[in-house]
């Protein structure tokens, strides 16, 4: 592996970018509800919408149902507009049924989608009239998980938007603090917290919480570490509230976990001789896990379709710390202030594309034939009937897969698909 400060390149000019607009092959905002409700523990997603958007939740989640599950959809028929007051009326029934067999819930979401019908009702004023009856038992708000606004770790920063809003407010004397910000595994946070700890530092929330009760207070001595890439308008609803964004590469392998926690900690004056010493062991570990990959994965080319916001930390993380080969990593949307230090660390020269015009992407593979392809689900098939290896991308937010115990993971979902491949007869892994 490199060393950060020394490798650092000049960050890409937005010309370095290949621009396309056209048509998308991406989920919507809905399914990032498929992770969201395993972290916060007494929410529940109701989702205002079609029989489509039901089959999309469960058929995205459904198999993973063991209990009683924490979101559902509200099928809202077509009505004209003289039907909306209607809608309303029945949206408040809906939800009263939901909160009285369901006393558990304690933050309750409404989340619109893209049917023309819910379109003509104002989701945020029905969550504030809801809210009023409902409080303070339980709490309600709205954000929007439609296929027109989010892909689908859209619905995961629109969420968070809407949360950042309602945290509480720090005294203006309250001790400084460190808050991490996306959506993350129990067991990937708490390692998180622990080795914060270690580095002495105590003062550490997670938005979102396991709990609606544990909201982190937020204000002018908040400094804040984004733990995903997607979260555009959350860092902006933070940096409203007076807290300041730390800068660093995303914490997916080694190299990005480290720079991650020792920008957390320089924030809080932690000298880094502490730093090193603290995770050295962390790394150690995590070097090991990643040595039994590379050999699979050293010299492969990977092509990466936009989809899920991860693509360019991933693709830093393939490129130098398991030696593969960028052929094209497309995302869908780059925001450029969040992505520098990855978009630095890229190797010089890697075409990078934003949007998406999935015809002549399509053709741009083909020509490629990369050894493996990371796309959305209706895109992978096809391209394994081509005789493409291919690795579905909404995995990578399924799985846990940032931090140091995680790197190891997050190689073997790559190495997996070319291993599968090899036995399969088709290349040699
Ligand atoms: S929100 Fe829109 S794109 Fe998403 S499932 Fe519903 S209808 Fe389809």
């Amino acid at each position: 592996m490199n060393d950060l400060s020394a490798s650092i390149s000049a960050p890409l000019e937005c010309n370095d970018v290949l621009r396309e607009r056209g048509q998308r092959e991406v989920f919507c905002g809905l399914t990032s509800i498929v992770w969201l409700h395993r972290k916060i523990q007494d929410a529940f997603f109701l989702v205002v919408g079609s029989r489509t958007c039901a089959h999309l939740i469960q058929s995205a989640a459904g198999v993973m149902i063991f209990a009683e599950p924490r979101f559902a959809t509200a099928i809202i028929d077509d009505r004209d507009l003289s039907g909306v007051a209607e809608m309303n009326e029945e949206l408040d029934k809906v939800v009263t049924r939901l909160i009285q067999r369901r006393p558990d819930i304690k933050l309750l979401f409404l989340v619109g989608s893209c049917p023309s019908e819910v379109i003509k009702l104002d989701l945020s004023r029905a969550a504030q009239r809801l809210s009023r009856q409902l409080m303070p038992d339980v709490r309600v708000l709205s954000y929007s998980g439609s296929g027109i606004e989010t892909t689908f770790t859209q619905g995961e920063d629109a969420c968070l938007t809407t949360l950042a809003r309602e945290l509480p407010s720090a005294a203006a004397d309250a001790p400084a603090s460190l808050l991490i910000v996306g959506a993350l595994p129990d067991v990937v946070e708490d390692q998180f917290r622990r080795l914060f700890a270690d580095l002495g530092l105590g003062n550490v929330g997670f938005l979102p919480p396991r709990g609606s009760a544990e909201l982190p207070p937020i204000g002018s001595n908040t400094r804040y570490l984004l733990a995903q890439p997607f979260l555009g308008e959350t860092s902006r609803a933070l940096d409203d509230r007076g807290a300041t964004r730390l800068a660093a590469p995303f914490p997916f392998g080694i190299e990005g976990t480290s720079a991650w926690i020792a920008a957390g900690a320089q924030a809080f004056g932690i000298d880094g001789a502490t730093v090193e010493r603290t995770i050295a062991p962390h790394r150690e570990r995590a070097g090991i896990a990643l040595a039994h990959y590379r050999d699979v994965l050293r010299g492969k080319r990977f092509f990466f379709f936009p989809d899920s916001q991860l693509e360019i930390p991933l693709a830093r993380f393939l490129a130098r710390e398991l030696d593969m080969i960028p052929v094209e990593v497309g995302t869908p949307y780059i925001h450029r202030q969040h992505m520098a230090a990855d978009l630095a660390l890229l190797p010089p020269g890697t075409l990078i594309s934003e949007g998406q015009d999935v015809d002549s992407q399509l053709d741009r593979c083909r020509a490629a034939q990369p050894d493996i392809v990371v796309c959305g689900l209706g895109l992978a098939n096809p391209l394994e009937a081509e005789g493409l290896t291919t690795k579905w991308s909404i995995e990578l937010l399924f799985s846990p897969t940032h931090g140091f115990e995680q790197a190891g993971d997050l190689a073997e979902l790559f190495a997996r698909p070319l291993i599968r491949r090899a036995r399969l007869g088709g290349g040699k892994p």
